[in-house]
């Protein structure tokens, strides 16, 4: 059985990210979405929150299992038995940091491959830093994230209640 790990904060989940996951199903047996613990920039939701978001998002493909992990990528890769880690590129800005990652996990195992993909045209603008910007202002998001993330977004973004007086 081939796996394919795609692993990213996933803070939250977008379409863009769907889509990448849509296209890997069709080429491995399984992919196996990883959502990292250990992430530099301090994350909206929980890493709960996040597993549980992608769960109801894959919760119909059959090919989709979704993990939380901590530490190296690479030794999570190999504990898993993947057979490469997926990661997307949406515009050339993606690529540099794309190729240092690349070339840095194959540095600390080089049995690890990554693989590109790019998602379809429309969301190749998309990420989940502008949909939380998005969001916060009150825009409307509801096309570009799955209905659990919209609506987790809504509740988690929803302006404090103002105090009345007593
Ligand atoms: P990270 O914080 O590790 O970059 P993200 O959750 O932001 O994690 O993204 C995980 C992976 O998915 C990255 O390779 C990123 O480039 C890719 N990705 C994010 N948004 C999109 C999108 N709209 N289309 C295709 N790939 C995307």
């Amino acid at each position: 059985m081939r796996a394919v790990i795609y692993p990213g904060s996933f803070d939250p989940l977008t379409n863009g990210h769907l889509d990448l996951i849509q296209r890997a199903g069709k080429l491995f047996d399984l992919v196996i979405v990883a959502i990292a613990q250990n992430d530099s920039k301090p994350p909206l939701f929980t890493l709960e929150e996040r597993r549980s978001l992608v769960e109801q998002a894959v919760a119909l493909m059959p090919c989709v299992e979704v993990e939380t992990f901590e530490g190296l990528l690479v030794d999570y890769v190999e504990k898993r038995g993947g057979h490469a880690v997926l990661r997307g590129l949406r515009a050339v800005s993606d690529f540099e940091f794309e190729f240092q990652l690349a070339l840095m996990n194959r540095k600390l195992n080089e049995r690890v491959e990554t693989l590109f993909m790019m998602p379809k045209e429309s969301y190749t603008f998309l990420s989940s830093r502008v949909i939380k910007e998005v969001a916060r202002l009150g825009g409307e998001i509801g096309c570009f994230v799955p209905e659990p993330v919209h609506r987790a977004l809504k509740q988690k973004l929803r302006p404090a209640q103002p105090v009345g007086p007593q």
